[in-house]
């Protein structure tokens, strides 16, 4: 049998240069597409092209040749970064959406992934802390609290539809909060664990004994680690299972506990300054039924385990940063 062929889209971002990795070492041919190349260490991927998915050329050339795509190519980040740009988000992620899928038909892929997101749960179901865990039909009837959330529902249908008219095998996974090492730890677009560490690492490295939370630190979550992520939607897309997937960990923790755990793990004690700024969904957390029931299979990675890799590698990259300009990476007290 001749090697398989996989477009990861993305793969400049931090899921994307970690599952091109992981398909390499699967034995797989890859060609990564990103509007950028991968920020921390250089791609494994056989082919990458640099090229905006907005573009129905682009998408076309991306997706010639290969037997299946990893579709995960977003403009997206953090809440900060979500709440506030809203008509963007949905104009660029569905463009992208819109023209992958449409050249993945053209071109006659027969499997497609879509990577979706726990963001597409409604508002109205995550209003306490101590939320009930999230099933794959509590999606409707739909209230995302975001545009962000909001495309992801159309893509998912998108899919579906592309599925029933032209058979095309898609696949839907939502994501519950991956974090990991080589992803976006600064500049307004990272996500609450890698924001934490961060936070973390220049309190330590600073002497400062205090760092701040958003809100009252009260509003709950749960996070995957990468590894577990990699696994699963590996499994997937070799699965027969046809409707949106949850992939994420089932174990709740307030961030107020996320910032006690980076510290432990730092070895530091500190204050936390409760601040103004966007928390998302008051809680939020994973029904892993359908992920045991299909894959046979849930994460494994332990949240202390999984930030231990973490903390250390953006320990790494601040005290980098502190070395070459500290007045920057140290805000003013
Ligand atoms: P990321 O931001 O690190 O990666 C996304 C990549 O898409 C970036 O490298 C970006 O440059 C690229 N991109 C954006 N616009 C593009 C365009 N027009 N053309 C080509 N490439 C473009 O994000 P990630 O954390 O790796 O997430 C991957 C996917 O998983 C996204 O679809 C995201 O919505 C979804 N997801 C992630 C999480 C999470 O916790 N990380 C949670 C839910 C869903």
């Amino acid at each position: 049998m001749s090697m398989q062929r996989t477009l990861v889209t993305g793969a400049g971002g931090f899921i994307g240069h970690h599952l091109v990795t992981a398909l390499k070492t699967d034995g797989r041919w890859v060609r990564g597409v990103d509007l950028v190349e991968p920020q921390y260490g250089a791609t494994d991927a056989d082919d990458f092209l640099v090229a905006d998915l907005r573009d129905p050329a682009a998408a076309r050339a991306a997706t010639r040749g290969v037997d299946e795509v990893y579709a995960l190519a977003a403009d997206m980040g953090g809440m900060g970064y979500i709440s506030s740009h809203h008509a963007l988000i949905l104009h660029n992620n569905a463009l992208i959406n819109l023209n992958t899928l449409e050249a993945a038909r053209q071109n006659g892929v027969p499997r497609y992934l879509y990577t979706s997101s726990a963001c597409v749960y409604p508002e109205f179901k995550q209003t306490d802390a101590a939320v009930t865990p999230l099933r794959e039909d509590d999606a409707y009837p739909a209230q995302p609290q975001d545009a962000y959330g909001w495309e992801k529902l159309i893509s998912e249908r998108l899919c579906m539809h592309y599925r029933e008219d032209y058979g095309i095998e898609t696949r839907v996974v939502r994501f519950h909060n991956i974090f990991g090492p080589l992803g976006t730890w600064d500049g307004g677009r990272e996500k609450a664990p890698a924001a934490m560490c961060r936070k973390v690492a220049i309190a330590k490295l600073t002497g400062q004994r205090e760092i701040e939370i958003w809100g009252d630190g009260e509003q709950t979550r749960s996070f995957c680690y990468i590894d577990d992520c990699l696994e699963g939607i590996r499994r997937l897309m070799a699965s027969d299972h046809r409707e949106p997937i949850n992939l994420g960990q089932d174990r709740l923790v307030t961030i107020n506990q996320l910032a006690d755990i980076v510290a432990a793990i730092a070895g530091v004690a500190l204050d936390k300054r409760h601040v103004p700024g966007p928390q998302g969904v008051r809680g939020r957390n994973s029904d892993n039924t359908t992920l045991r029931e299909v894959l046979g299979w849930e994460p494994r990675v332990s949240l202390e385990e999984g930030l231990a890799r973490t903390y250390g590698w953006i320990e790494r990259q601040v005290r980098a940063q502190l070395a070459v300009a500290p007045a920057v990476a140290a805000p003013a007290r």
